[in-house]
C-alpha cells in the first residue's frame, strides 16, 4: 500500500506542470484535479473588476506560445517546454531585437547561474524571458526573434473552497495558494498536502470543530476571499494556518501571527517544540504569504504558518531549482504528521477537571499497572501529573507543558481517565 508521504508527492506530481498564474484555466484545471480528489471542493468565480477592499480584480493572462530565437532562426527560450521562461503577466511581443536591446527584458539569477529565476509582473506591463545566467552567457551577438503570443482579457478569479461541518461553527481554517506555474515546495506542496488533510479531517468521527480549506490565487485570492467573509472569519476562525513550502524535508520553520499569541501559535509551537526535529522560529517581520492579509490590523486572525524551509530562505526558491527533486516523500509525511497533531490537539483541547478531592485510588480502577517496571512507573507518575493539573483552569496545552508531556502522549492518558469517570471536562 502506499505510505501517506508518497500519496501526497503524486498529487505533486500531477500539478506541477500545469501553467498556472493568478486567474484562468491552469487554475482552473488545478482546482478541477483538487475536486477530483474532494469532490466537495466548490469552485467558486469573482469576475475581473470587482472590488475587493483597496484592490480590484486584474484581467485574465492568457498566453498561447512564447520562445526566443538566436541569429540562426533556433529556438533557444520555449515556453512551452518550461513554463518559467516567460515572465508571467507578460504582455505581446513580435519582434527583431538586437542582443544589446534584448538584455534589457532578459532575467536571469548571476548568484544562482545554473537556475532559471521566476518573475512574475502583475501589475506593470512589461515584457521578458527568463533564463539561466550561464545560457545568458553565452548568447553571441546578432538579431533575436522575440516573440511573445499573449493578452489579458477580462475573466475570474477562480478559487476552490471546501467547508467540513463539525459539531460546532467554530472553525480551524487552512489557507492554500494556487497560483505559482511549474514551482514544487513554493508553491503547490501546499494545495497537495491540503487536499490529503481534508481528507483526513472528513474521517475523523464526532468532529468538534468545523473545518474549511481554501485555495485561492496568492494575495489579491486572500484580499478577495477576506473582503466577501470578514464578518463569518472574524466570528468562527479559532485557528488558521497558511499552508506553503511544506514539501522538502529540511528542518520546519514556523512563522507566527502578528501578535503571536494566539491558539494557532500556541498549538502549533507545542508541536514543533515536542516534535525532537529541529526548527526556526522567525518573525512576523519575515512574512511573506497570505497571513499577511489574515492578520491585518483590523481583521487580526489568528493566523501563522508551520513550513520546512521557509519562502525567500532556500536558494531555489522561487527558481527551477524548485521542483519535484526539491520536495519528498519523507518531506510531505513529516508536514502531514505535524498537521494531524496540531489538529488532534485542538480537537482534545479542553479543559479538564479531577471529580475527587486528594489523589485517586488508581489500583482500584485498574488504572494501576499490577506488576511494577520502569516504565509502568513512569506511566504512573505521568497519569498522577495529568491529574495533579486537572484543575480545570488549565487547557491540554499548558496542562501537558506544565508536566513536559508532548500533549498527544497526555490525550491518551485523559481518554482513560475520562473513560474511568475520574475526570470530565
Ligand atoms: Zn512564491
Amino acid at each position: 500500500m502506499m505510505d501517506i508521504g508518497e500519496k501526497i508527492y503524486n498529487l505533486c506530481v500531477e500539478l506541477f506542470p500545469i501553467n498556472r498564474s493568478l486567474m484562468g484555466s491552469g487554475v482552473e484545471k488545478t482546482l478541477n484535479i483538487l475536486k477530483r480528489e474532494n469532490p466537495r471542493i466548490e469552485i467558486k468565480r469573482i469576475p475581473t473588476g470587482t472590488k475587493c477592499l483597496d484592490w480590484e480584480v486584474p484581467g485574465e493572462w492568457i498566453i498561447n506560445d512564447g520562445f526566443l530565437k538566436d541569429p540562426d532562426g533556433i529556438k533557444i527560450v520555449d515556453y512551452k517546454k518550461n513554463n518559467l521562461q516567460v515572465i508571467t503577466y507578460s504582455s505581446p511581443i513580435d519582434k527583431k531585437i538586437s542582443l544589446a536591446d534584448l538584455k534589457k527584458n532578459l532575467f536571469t539569477l548571476p548568484n544562482f547561474p545554473e537556475a532559471i529565476p521566476y518573475i512574475t509582473s502583475y501589475y506593470n506591463e512589461n515584457w521578458g524571458f527568463c533564463l539561466s545566467e550561464n545560457q545568458k552567457l553565452k548568447l553571441r551577438d546578432g538579431i533575436y526573434h522575440a516573440f511573445i503570443d499573449s493578452e489579458i482579457k477580462p475573466g475570474n478569479l477562480s478559487y476552490g473552497e471546501l467547508f467540513i461541518p463539525g459539531s460546532t461553527k467554530k472553525e480551524v481554517f487552512f489557507s492554500t495558494y494556487v497560483c505559482h506555474p511549474s514551482l514544487a515546495n513554493d508553491n503547490i506542496s501546499g494545495a497537495s498536502l491540503a487536499t490529503f488533510l481534508a481528507k483526513f479531517v472528513q474521517n475523523i468521527s464526532n468532529r468538534k470543530y468545523s473545518y474549511r480549506f481554501i485555495f485561492i490565487p496568492e494575495t489579491i485570492g486572500s484580499i478577495a476571499y477576506v473582503s466577501k467573509n470578514f464578518k463569518s472569519m472574524k466570528k468562527n476562525i479559532i485557528a488558521g494556518f497558511n499552508l506553503t513550502c511544506v514539501g522538502d524535508d529540511d528542518k520546519y520553520s514556523f512563522l507566527p501571527s502578528r501578535n503571536g499569541n494566539s491558539l494557532a501559535d500556541k498549538v502549533a509551537l507545542h508541536v514543533l517544540k515536542n516534535n525532537n526535529l529541529p526548527f526556526s522560529y522567525h518573525s512576523f517581520l519575515e512574512r511573506g504569504s497570505d497571513e499577511r492579509q489574515y492578520c491585518s490590523p483590523g481583521l487580526d486572525l489568528p493566523f501563522c504558518s508551520v513550513m520546512r524551509s521557509k519562502y525567500g530562505e532556500f536558494k531555489e526558491y522561487h527558481t527551477s531549482f524548485d521542483n519535484l527533486d526539491y520536495v519528498s516523500k519523507e518531506g510531505f509525511e513529516g508536514s502531514y504528521r505535524v498537521h494531524l497533531k496540531i489538529i488532534d490537539i485542538l480537537e482534545n483541547n479542553s479543559r479538564y477537571k479531577v471529580n475527587v478531592l486528594c489523589e485517586p485510588q488508581l489500583g482500584k480502577r485498574n488504572l494501576y499497572p499490577p506488576i511494577s517496571t520502569h516504565d509502568s512507573f513512569a506511566l504512573v507518575k505521568d497519569i498522577k501529573n495529568v491529574i495533579a493539573y486537572s484543575d480545570g483552569k488549565l487547557d491540554l496545552i499548558d496542562l501537558s507543558e506544565k508536566i513536559n508531556l508532548p500533549a498527544w502522549k497526555v490525550i491518551p492518558i485523559l481518554k482513560k481517565l475520562i473513560h474511568a469517570k475520574l475526570i470530565k471536562y
